[in-house]
């Protein structure tokens, strides 16, 4: 069974395409934040339902559907979550609203933030993990985005550390794990490429995917979103 993890795809339909393509995965799970920045609303949640990938609500998923207050966002992101709610089809409105940001798959736990608070918490650090290894002791496998940053990490026995995931990580048995795919929509790590994590015999790895960047900038200019959601693309930043 291999498995795809994506994670704040954005509405950038171009770069889901390339990732989905790429990963040629039996099952695909994405972590929340399909829909805001992007031009693509509808055809991203789409192509989504449309390969049976199991869903989680981000935070912007959230906020378009009236269940997560937009003063919390910046003026660009808060913008986004304008255009989208008034941009999307009633049925795509309908399935964004039905997710929540916390779910069990196959035995792991799926959170957009963290598991100590799914909607909104950025886990940027191991004193943040351990609080998220603390507030439910039940899983072994934790699946995060949010961030758009790709990372994991390592719990026993009340120690946490940072693992490299530019590497292949093997998942056993007696340590716990919480590993971030990065974004697919928007990455934020200086690279631009597409990131997700695949998942396959308890292997981690993390993935780059280039995609037409320019495809998916032009439509965030035509569709009048705030110029800078497609300039920043091109750094991955
Ligand atoms: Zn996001």
């Amino acid at each position: 069974m291999r498995l795809a993890v994506l994670s704040d795809v954005h509405s950038n339909l171009e770069a889901l395409e390339a990732v989905l393509a790429h990963a040629d995965a039996d099952r695909v799970v994405v972590l929340g934040d399909l829909v805001g920045y992007g031009a693509d609303p509808d055809a991203v949640v789409r192509r989504l339902l449309e390969c049976g990938a199991f869903l989680i609500a981000g935070n912007h998923d959230l906020a378009v559907t009236e269940r997560f207050d937009v003063a919390w966002f910046n003026v660009v992101a808060a913008e986004a979550v304008e255009w989208t709610r008034a941009n999307i089809e009633p049925d795509i409105y309908r399935s964004l609203a039905a997710l929540e940001p916390k779910a069990r798959h196959d035995g792991r736990l799926l959170v957009h933030g963290s598991v100590r608070d799914p909607a909104a918490e950025y886990l940027r650090d191991a004193y943040a993990a351990a609080a998220s290894f603390e507030a439910d002791p039940s899983f072994e496998i934790g699946l995060y985005g949010h961030t758009h940053l790709p990372a994991a990490y390592a719990g026993s026995g009340g120690s946490v550390r940072r693992l490299d995931c530019g590497e292949p990580i093997v998942l056993r048995g007696g340590e716990r794990h919480l590993l971030n795919p990065g974004s697919v929509g928007q990455p934020r790590d200086g690279d631009p490429r597409a990131s997700y994590l695949s998942l396959e015999d308890d292997v981690a790895r993390w993935r780059r995917v280039p995609y037409d960047i320019a495809g998916a900038q032009g439509k965030i200019r035509a569709a009048g979103l705030p110029a800078i959601l497609a300039d920043r693309l091109d750094a991955g930043r």
